[in-house]
């Protein structure tokens, strides 16, 4: 009974998206979404020509803050991991729809950030993942104020830090447990490009695993145990693990170090491991594989050399991003879904790994759109966007929020 009454209160069925279209505030704002395409682009241009660094996301976060409260957004702060945090308060204060986008990129401190343009397409880093992302927010604020939109509901929109790499989505944690705790009843991100929108989102666990022993000389030591060797037996069983295709499971040893010199048995050795699934179950199962075969590889080079210069393996985590799904059937999903085909728009669903992990795992209601245009290159110095067409995203962004936000 109260699950019922709780879809009907904050519940938009796919259903009354058609209606919503025919909304003369709805009608003006969508118009006034196609015609600041321009602006929005502006926008995205300016925000990554900032830098944004994993963990050094202020300067762009400071520059985000003061678009929301030209925007003239109710209460805009910045929380103490840093995500920058503006309202639109509804009718009510409930249900409240985050809307966001991410603010950090993956490129290190020192990387060229300037944006060049060749007739419609920008060529940056981070110009799609998550410059455009950041611009369509702006703008749907913007389209919400020039067509009068009132929603029933709040919308409380962000710009996030950490969703990238080792950032291990330390902003959208941050966001659900501390700073708006208890109150986030959906939950919606913008990011990168395209017309996908994410509703499986896969998690992954990384790690770090340092072996260590004496060390000594190669022959004149020769008989203890070696991290190096030991590394290379924990190695050759993650190559050997059989995972499930479906759901996508899988593994990876991305970087290894260690060793001194050619003729010295090393006294450390180490190797940073990704794994991945889209299924908690499936995840936890090969993390068990995993942690056993560092387990065994050591002991078995322990065993080899009876234990001289013994070999012990530490195993620290760097990431951990849970993974979550959104059900097919959901309101949201459905609403989204409908939302792009209200707009004469195709759209697909897809799996990924973003900021909406974390609200699927708390069971609120999530997805992560693409922001419109073609992008490419993502990750890369090279990265691209192509802007023709593009204000078809930020119409797509337009209407979900209004048809989210009730
Ligand atoms: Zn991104």
């Amino acid at each position: 009974m109260i699950l019922v009454l709780v879809l009907l209160a904050f519940g938009c069925w796919a259903q009354e998206v058609p209606a919503l279209i025919r909304e003369p505030a709805v009608k003006a704002a969508l118009e006034a979404a196609k015609r600041g395409e321009g602006q929005a682009i502006e926008d995205q241009v300016a925000l990554c020509e900032v830098p944004a660094p994993p963990f050094l996301e202020q300067r762009r976060g400071q520059m985000y803050k003061r678009m929301f409260e030209q925007l003239g957004l109710r209460n805009v702060r910045v929380d103490a991991a840093g995500n920058v945090i503006g309202e639109r308060p509804g009718k009510q204060a409930r249900p409240n729809l985050v809307f966001s986008a991410h603010l950090d990129t993956v490129f290190p401190e020192g990387t060229r950030v300037s944006v060049t343009r060749e007739g419609a397409v920008l060529k940056g880093p981070g110009i799609g993942d998550d410059c455009r992302g950041l611009a369509v927010v702006l703008a749907v604020i913007r389209a919400l104020h020039e067509g009068k939109v009132e929603t029933p509901g709040t919308i409380t929109f962000v710009g996030m830090v950490g969703e990238e790499g080792l950032g291990d989505l330390r902003g959208v944690k941050q966001l659900f447990q501390e700073t708006l705790k208890g109150r986030i009843d959906k939950f919606v991100s913008i990011d990168g490009t395209g017309t996908g929108i994410t509703n499986v989102g896969v998690g992954s666990f990384r790690y770090k695993v340092t072996l260590k022993g004496p060390g000594g000389h190669s022959y004149g030591a020769f008989g203890m145990a070696n991290p190096i060797q030991a590394l290379g037996r924990v190695m050759a069983k993650i190559s050997d693990f059989q995972v499930p295709s479906s759901p996508k499971t899988t593994f990876n040893v991305g970087r290894i170090g260690g060793g001194t010199s050619v003729n010295a048995i090393p006294f450390e050795a180490w190797m940073e491991v990704d794994l991945r699934s889209a299924d908690m179950v499936s995840l936890e199962a090969v993390d068990q594989k995993f942690k056993a075969a560092v387990q065994q590889g050591v002991d078995e080079e322990n065993a080899r050399w009876s234990g001289k210069g013994k070999l012990s393996a530490v195993v620290e985590t760097v990431g951990l991003r849970p993974a979550g799904r959104t059900s097919e059937d959901s309101a949201i999903v459905r609403t989204a879904m409908a939302v792009a085909a209200a707009l004469g728009q195709s759209a697909e669903l897809r799996e990924g790994s973003t900021d909406s992990n974390v609200a699927m795992t708390m069971g609120v209601p999530a997805i992560t759109m693409s922001g419109g245009g073609v992008g490419q290159g993502a990750h890369s110095l090279g990265e691209s966007f192509d802007t023709t067409d593009s204000w078809q995203g930020t119409q797509r962004a337009l209407l979900a929020a209004v048809a989210l936000a009730r």
